[in-house]
């Protein structure tokens, strides 16, 4: 899962994305309101973090920019501005929760994992499918109540196929969900990845299919 951080308070940013990274999302960053409203154009990332006092363009101006291309990303709102209006105000523009600083990172997290399981349309943490289940806040698998052993890459293509269960998702889709600007990988990668996923997997009575010069899908077994 990939998560934009919007935060002109550098050692503020540092710490987010430590923190998110250590939970093992992608997290790219940027300092002001026009170049988030930039990258929120490419529509590649599952939340937005978004400060409200911002250079260039404030957060509530991005985030009206937002939702008037429709996206429906989830937003968490910071904000250092005290006054009730500014709450009132941002949650009226579309925001999907709003944390005041100063706050701790695991508050932090938790409101991130819900807002990301709610942007899934699953507000369960678990998410099941034949053997298979994937805890959510846990960020851990397992088949048939085993815990499955899975590397960090490895769980997040899990994660972003089991949120699209039964749908392509492009080898393009999956490397920008898995990596930040900073860290691109190649379509090789990916395919070893998928490789690696599709044995564990084996028993599940699930699995990852090719679909030739479109992508992955988990999908059942046939019986
Ligand atoms: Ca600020």
């Amino acid at each position: 899962m990939r998560i934009l951080i919007t935060e002109d308070d550098a050692s503020l940013a540092e710490a987010l994305q430590f923190s998110l990274k250590q939970s093992g999302y992608a997290v790219d960053w940027v300092s002001n309101g026009a170049a988030a409203d930039e990258a929120l154009k490419d529509n590649v990332f599952g939340l937005l973090i978004l400060d409200l006092g911002l250079p260039k363009l404030d957060g509530f101006e991005v985030l009206r920019r937002l939702r008037q291309r429709n996206a429906a990303l989830p937003v968490l709102i910071l904000s250092g501005r005290e006054q009730p209006e500014e709450k009132v105000t941002g949650l009226d523009l579309g925001a999907d929760d709003y944390l005041a600083k100063p706050f701790s990172l695991n508050e932090l997290q938790a409101r991130v994992r819900a807002l990301l399981r709610r942007g899934q349309g699953s507000a369960a943490p678990v998410i099941s499918y034949g053997e298979l289940s994937f805890d959510t806040v846990q960020r851990a698998a397992s088949v048939s109540g085993k815990s499955l052993a899975l590397s960090a890459q490895e769980t997040s293509v899990l994660e972003v196929l089991l949120t699209r269960f039964g749908r392509v998702v492009s080898k393009e889709q999956l490397v920008e969900q898995l990596y930040s600007y900073d860290h691109e990988v190649s379509h090789n990668a990916i395919e070893v990845y998928v490789h690696r996923l599709r044995k564990k997997l084996e028993g599940a009575g699930i699995t990852v299919r090719t679909q030739y010069g479109r992508g992955y899908l988990l999908d059942y077994l046939a019986r």
